[in-house]
């Protein structure tokens, strides 16, 4: 499946906000947002009136490059969140939260989901003692994520390992920072996703 391989602080500044997509940078005043609070592009520093339907369009979009996903693959989730029981756009949210690579992002495994998408592209990570490399897998609970014995001794996973200690787990995971292994103790609730975006905007865009 295709990536967006373009420059990330340009999807930031787009959406007007961080979306914090490269990880330690993204909080040193290296961020491009901070630099340039304006629009990429020729027109960035025009005022622009926003209509209701965009409004909309850039909430999903902030949604959707938050967790580095593509427009097929989005709708397909806000498809599953429509049949789930509950609310469509808290069910949107926790489908997305429950992914492999943001679960290795929030435990400090990943300075980024896109790092985190990389290290389990390559095979670093077990999911109930068996390697998994695809990232949009979605955890349940009761699921034991680990890192891989051969990859224990890879610098950046042990870098990554080091600094997980410092960072707040969700209270949904729990995780062994010594061993970096994580268990999945429930579904996610919406206050324990740190994802400022208004759901709700996302789940009328698509029912227009
Ligand atoms: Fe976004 Fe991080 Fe780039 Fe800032 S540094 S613009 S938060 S990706």
């Amino acid at each position: 499946m295709g990536r967006y391989i373009g420059p990330a602080c340009r999807l930031c500044r787009r959406e007007g906000v961080k979306l914090f997509l490269k990880g330690d940078r993204c909080f040193t005043p290296k961020c491009a947002v901070e630099k340039r609070a304006y629009a990429p592009g020729q027109h960035g520093q025009a005022r622009k009136k926003v209509s209701p339907y965009a409004l909309r369009l850039r909430e999903k979009q902030k949604l959707r490059k938050i967790y580095g996903i593509l427009e097929t693959q989005f709708s397909n989730y806000m498809g599953k969140a429509e049949r789930m029981k509950g609310m469509t756009g808290e069910n949107l949210l926790g489908l997305l939260e429950r992914r492999l690579d943001n679960v290795i992002f929030r435990i400090g495994l990943a300075s980024s989901r896109n790092q985190a998408r990389q290290l389990v592209l390559h095979g670093h990570f077990l999911v109930n003692s068996k390697k998994v490399n695809v990232p949009s897998f979605i955890v349940r609970p009761g699921d034991k994520v680990q890192i891989h014995d051969s990859s224990r001794s890879k610098v950046l996973i042990k870098s990554n390992l080091e600094s997980a200690q410092s960072k707040n787990i969700p209270s949904w995971i729990q995780m062994d920072v010594s061993t970096g292994a994580a268990q999945v103790m429930a579904f996610p609730k919406r206050e324990e996703i740190d994802v400022s975006v208004r759901e709700n905007l996302v789940v009328e865009f698509y029912s227009r």
